[in-house]
């Protein structure tokens, strides 16, 4: 069986929401059209020559990266040149290309998150805020006896969310007026009559981004033609998230000690420590792929180490400098682990939506870096 690519593009924006990524990135459907059918989907960390031809061999229908192939704006598409040889292939072959990256890397449940967990950190909160929910008041006015049942739908619908409280919400009762005007058809009253109700003003609070499934809940059990609500921009805001993640040990230990756990959780050959290494380790900051631009933020935030990838010479003085440990466990290292945790993903909604769809994750690509 298949389903069509916009399927698994919708299930990849709630893993991982677009409007996360940051403004430089370049996210979604980089290749293909969400209207072609996809029965099978590998997932990988870069669309390299080795993936693409693997994918091909196997009839793989979209490939699912976590770095884009297409990133800079070009301006050819020469098949004899890497890139467009890649793009060149995977269209001959039809085959979709999807990216999630920094809104991968951001995401409740993405890279860092992974990351995080892999680590064994505890009270995880994000390093840097680049996204806060905006939040929207909505009120609306309804007859007394449809209150209870209004109110149960836009709960429902995930308005009233406040910390672990659902369905939150306050009415005060009160007279609502109207004049039916040529061709209505009123619920309560008649056409060219004054008309005074009583009725009840609920009031809830929800994120922007459910704005139109709440308000379709709410006009579909409401009883008026013409519904009278409102929605307030609020100046609270919801949800805070960003690259990054700090977190803590349940036992702190030694710098060495914390290395060698990471090595083998990350299951890589090789880290490099900046630091000393007895250095007692509690807190603990870190960015998957490459953040050392970080090691100020971290070492502000109290960590006494911050784990990463692609660390310069430079880099490494300033965090000496900033009184922080640097653990530099490469930018594939860092990131692998989140191509196996989003098949688990996609293998969940594929039994969920009952798509019989085909999905597996590259095992076999290695670190571009080799120690001698
Ligand atoms: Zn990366």
């Amino acid at each position: 069986m298949s389903v069509k690519c916009q399927v698994i593009m919708d299930a990849m924006d709630t893993l991982a929401p677009r409007y996360l990524a940051e403004s430089w990135d370049n996210v979604g459907l980089l290749v293909g059209s969400p209207a072609q059918t996809v029965a099978k989907i590998m997932i990988c960390l870069d669309v390299s020559e080795e993936i693409v031809q693997r994918a091909i061999a196997q009839h793989v229908d979209m490939i699912i990266s976590h770095h884009p192939l297409i990133f800079k704006p070009f301006k050819n598409l020469r098949t004899d040149l890497a890139q467009g040889r890649l793009l060149a292939e995977l269209l001959k072959a039809n085959i979709a290309v999807y990216a999630a990256h920094t809104n991968l890397d951001t995401a409740t449940g993405g890279v860092n998150d992974v990351l995080a967990q892999k680590l064994n950190l505890h009270k995880i909160e994000p390093l840097t805020i680049s996204y806060q929910e905006e939040l929207i008041k909505l009120v609306v006015f309804v007859p007394i006896e449809y209150a209870s049942l209004v109110q149960e739908a836009i709960g429902k619908a995930g308005a009233g969310h406040i910390g672990n409280y659902s369905h939150c919400s306050f009415q005060v009762a009160g007279k609502g007026s109207f004049l039916p005007l040529q061709g209505t058809k009123p619920f309560i009253g008649k056409q060219g009559e004054l008309e005074s109700v009583g009725e009840v003003r609920i009031e809830t609070i929800m994120p922007q981004k459910i704005i139109n499934k709440v308000v379709k809940a709410m006009l579909k059990v409401h009883p008026y033609e013409e519904v009278a609500y409102d929605l307030y921009p609020l100046k609270n805001t919801g949800e805070k998230n960003g690259l990054g993640r700090i977190g803590q040990l349940e036992e702190p230990m030694q710098a060495e000690e914390f290395a060698n756990k990471a090595k083998l959780a990350l299951d890589i050959a090789n880290v490099r420590l900046v630091g000393e290494k007895h250095k007692m380790i509690k807190k603990v900051a870190l960015c998957s792929g490459s953040g050392a631009e970080f090691i100020g933020k971290a070492a502000y935030a109290g960590a006494d180490i911050l784990v990463t990838g692609d660390v310069k010479y430079h880099e490494a003085q300033k965090a000496l400098e900033c009184g922080i440990d640097l653990l530099d466990a490469g930018h594939f290292g860092t990131e692998m682990p989140i191509v196996k945790t989003v098949a688990e993903y996609l293998e969940q909604c594929n039994a969920k939506g009952k798509w019989n769809v085909d999905i597996s994750y590259d095992t076999l690509s290695k670190d571009l870096f080799t120690t001698i």
